[in-house]
């Protein structure tokens, strides 16, 4: 765990990586080896059909997990990988389910539905609007810069479906496969939960969107009325989204920023920040609804 620039404690937790147990290219051993090196608290083990329990491995906490993908690699057909993330049992699902029928049963399962990579898989916001019960999206995935694609970042997909009215809590996951320096322990969580935090605990935290999402820089923001601020680690960049597509105070742009504020119009029904700091890395707020 580490202390915010709150003093707050936070969990360091990867949502979803692969093993040898599907795609992966390391055992699970070797993952979690990696990441507790790393500094993480909790790893979720997310085999593509292939369902892992929550425990210990090798000293490092293990959030049950399983990514349930549908489609090919041809996005005109639909691709969808949803991932089941704390699952008390395992999901009793067919190679056959949809994408409905899996967020279900995640449901079902006591687990948190999880939309992954929508900018990789090529998803819209009319097929998420199709979709009930999606608990959180990735709105940066360190697998898809890594090698066989490019769309690592969702921001568009999390701003067009939040003006349809979807808001989804916003993870950053490495989702890692090969482990050669590309795509792993590159993007994470800091989750906010207590100490001796149990599965149901830190799935309530997850929920109830008590972290940021990160590579590296610490975001924090909040809301008095009309004004927002956003306080970080020293950054070069801090930009505001919203249903604005421009609006003053959005794009604060200097050295060792550590604070902006921007204030948000009465028809504005939503507004999220991201920071970028000197060396590129990124970190993401929560989305705050306005009505
Ligand atoms: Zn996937
Ligand atoms: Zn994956």
């Amino acid at each position: 765990m580490e202390k915010d620039l709150f003093g707050i404690n936070r969990w360091k937790i990867n949502l979803h990586t692969h093993t040898t147990r599907s795609d992966g290219s390391r055992t699970p051993e070797e993952v979690a080896e990696i990441y507790k090196k790393a500094g993480y608290d909790v790893i979720a083990v997310t085999d593509h059909w292939k369902y892992h329990e929550s425990g210990e491995i090798g000293g490092l906490r293990i959030l049950a997990g399983a990514e349930y993908n549908i489609g090919g690699g041809n996005a005109g057909t639909g691709v969808y990988h949803i991932l089941g993330i704390g699952c008390s049992r395992e999901p009793d699902l067919a190679g056959t389910a949809g994408p409905q029928e899996i967020i279900d049963e995640v449901h079902r399962c006591k687990g948190l539905a999880v939309l992954a990579h929508p900018a990789w898989s090529l998803n819209t916001a009319q097929q998420a609007a199709k979709l009930s019960g999606i608990d959180a999206t990735e709105i940066y995935n360190s697998v898809s810069d890594a090698g066989e694609s490019s769309r690592p970042y969702s921001g568009d997909f999390v701003d067009t479906a939040a003006c349809q009215g979807l808001f989804y809590s916003l993870l950053a996951d490495d989702d890692a496969h090969f482990y050669d320096g590309s795509d792993e322990t590159k993007a994470w969580i800091m989750l906010e939960a207590g100490e001796n935090a149990s599965d149901e605990e830190l799935l309530r935290a997850i929920r109830e969107e008590k972290f940021y999402a990160t590579q590296g820089p610490e975001i924090h923001i909040r809301r008095e009325k009309n004004e927002v601020t956003v306080n970080c680690s020293p950054v070069s960049r801090i930009s505001f989204f919203s249903n604005a597509v421009w609006a003053p105070e959005r794009g604060h742009r200097g050295n060792g920023l550590t604070k902006a504020v921007c204030h948000v119009e009465p028809w504005e029904t939503f507004i999220r920040a991201e920071v970028t700091d000197a060396q590129g890395k990124m970190a993401w707020s929560r989305v705050i609804r306005l009505v």
